[in-house]
């Protein structure tokens, strides 16, 4: 999509720091962190929002949770725990309208969140 600001950082346009790529998914760390890991997780395709979703989709959604659980035991934090999140909408928090999931963990995560 043209204007999609995570559509450039799959394509290379924009500059990230590249955490994880296959056919399906691209992981880069969050730019603006809320934790010591923060990962942030994105389907290739573009997907506004979990709202977009279909049947279509669910092997994708599913190869995208084994994704976040390898980055999680790459970076050690499969034991002590993490969060593995996407907003969506307005109220959900969501800035950015293409679909990607928040890998968080390395500190004790508060619950509810703000
Ligand atoms: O869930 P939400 O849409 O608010 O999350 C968007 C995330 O994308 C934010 O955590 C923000 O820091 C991150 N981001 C980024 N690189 C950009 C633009 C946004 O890591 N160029």
């Amino acid at each position: 999509m043209v204007d999609c600001i995570f559509c450039k950082i799959i394509n290379g346009e924009i500059p990230s720091s590249k955490v994880y790529e296959d056919d399906l998914v691209y992981a880069f760390e969050d730019i603006n962190p809320s934790a010591p890991v923060h990962v942030l997780i994105v389907p290739k395709e573009h997907i506004a929002s979990l709202e977009e979703l279909d049947e279509g989709h669910t092997s994708l959604i599913g190869h995208l949770h084994l994704v976040a659980s390898k980055i999680a035991k790459e970076r050690q934090i499969n034991e002590s725990g993490y969060r593995l999140l996407t907003n969506v909408g307005k109220d959900g928090g969501q800035s950015v309208f293409h679909l990607h999931y928040h890998l968080l963990g390395g500190r004790n995560l508060q619950w509810p969140p703000g």
